[in-house]
């Protein structure tokens, strides 16, 4: 996701830009995104350089962190970054680099490259273990059997408190029938 902002920079401080994204070829490369992203992306001219406020809708392949099947669920990336010039865009002039070593830059090109911000912002928006569906019931972690297709028959794996106290049951009355 690049814009060229060599125009935009020369413009009056607070004008904008307006982009719509409805393309599959403004993935981010390498990126587990399926099918579309659509949103917008503004571009506001500020005193220090430009401002992009990014809203994305995308869908995400992942796969349960329970089951390890695969899964996709939608998000929605929302957020403001200000990116600052490396070059003067009336002259041609390399500029001071900011104080700040983690401020977004624009390229020596006139590059705004939205893709560190995207993934930065996905990070902390996208669930850490993401589920099939919220009672998903995992892998046995004895023989990796997908429980959730039914039980696996390992000893020892039902641990449901309602199974517990049939099995003693069943050892208490044993001895009597033996009697
Ligand atoms: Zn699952
Ligand atoms: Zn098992």
């Amino acid at each position: 996701m690049q814009f060229v902002v060599g125009q935009q920079l020369r413009e009056p401080l607070g004008s904008v830009t307006h982009y719509e994204i409805r393309e599959s070829n403004h993935l981010p490369e390498g990126e587990d995104f399926l099918g579309e992203l659509t949103g917008s992306v503004d571009l506001m001219r500020t005193d220090k350089g430009i401002l992009a406020s990014v809203v994305i809708h995308c869908t995400i392949a992942a796969k349960c962190s329970r089951c390890l099947s695969d899964i996709s669920y939608p998000l929605t990336l929302a957020f403001d970054e200000e990116y600052l010039p490396t070059m003067d865009a009336s002259t041609g002039e390399p500029l001071p680099l900011p104080a700040d070593p983690d401020a977004f830059l624009i390229d020596s090109h006139q590059v705004l490259d939205l893709t560190e911000a995207v993934r930065q912002y996905r990070l902390t928006t996208e669930p850490l273990q993401p589920l099939c569906r919220p009672d998903c019931l995992g892998l046995c972690p004895r023989c990796g059997y997908d429980v959730n297709q039914g039980p696996c028959g390992c000893p020892g794996q039902e641990t449901d408190a309602r199974w517990t106290a049939l099995a003693e049951l069943a050892v208490k009355i044993e001895p009597e029938q033996e009697s």
